[in-house]
């Protein structure tokens, strides 16, 4: 399950920024293209900083859509629930993907002390 390793990261980050003070909420932007499964993140990471200094503290998940561009009429097109890497205007397989490929900490609400 690559969610368990992803909150692995997430975990090591936010402890070297938080640097001990507590941390209520860890806001964190996903791409589509990441296939992460947001219920199954957050599910990881009650069990990733259970007994951790963030034990208690919640992921907070901002999913971003992906989006291509193409290279033949330079239209956007934004993918839907099954990824299809085609141009949605001309139907080109020559596309780059501009959006989805995101996995971020945005931001760390800090808990008040
Ligand atoms: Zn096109």
């Amino acid at each position: 399950m690559h969610e368990l390793s992803i909150c692995g990261s997430i975990a090591e980050i936010v402890t070297r920024r938080a640097n001990g003070r507590p941390v209520d909420t860890i806001h964190v932007r996903v791409g589509q293209l990441r296939q992460v499964v947001p219920d199954t993140l957050v599910y990881c990471w009650t069990v990733v900083s259970a007994d951790t200094a963030l034990d208690g503290s919640r992921l907070e998940l901002e999913n971003i859509k992906a989006r291509i561009k193409c290279r033949t009429c330079d239209g956007l097109s934004d993918l839907g629930d099954y990824p299809i890497m085609l141009c949605g205007t001309c139907d080109s397989a020559d596309v780059e993907v501009v959006a989805g490929e995101e996995f971020l900490i945005t931001a760390l609400e800090l808990a008040e002390v």
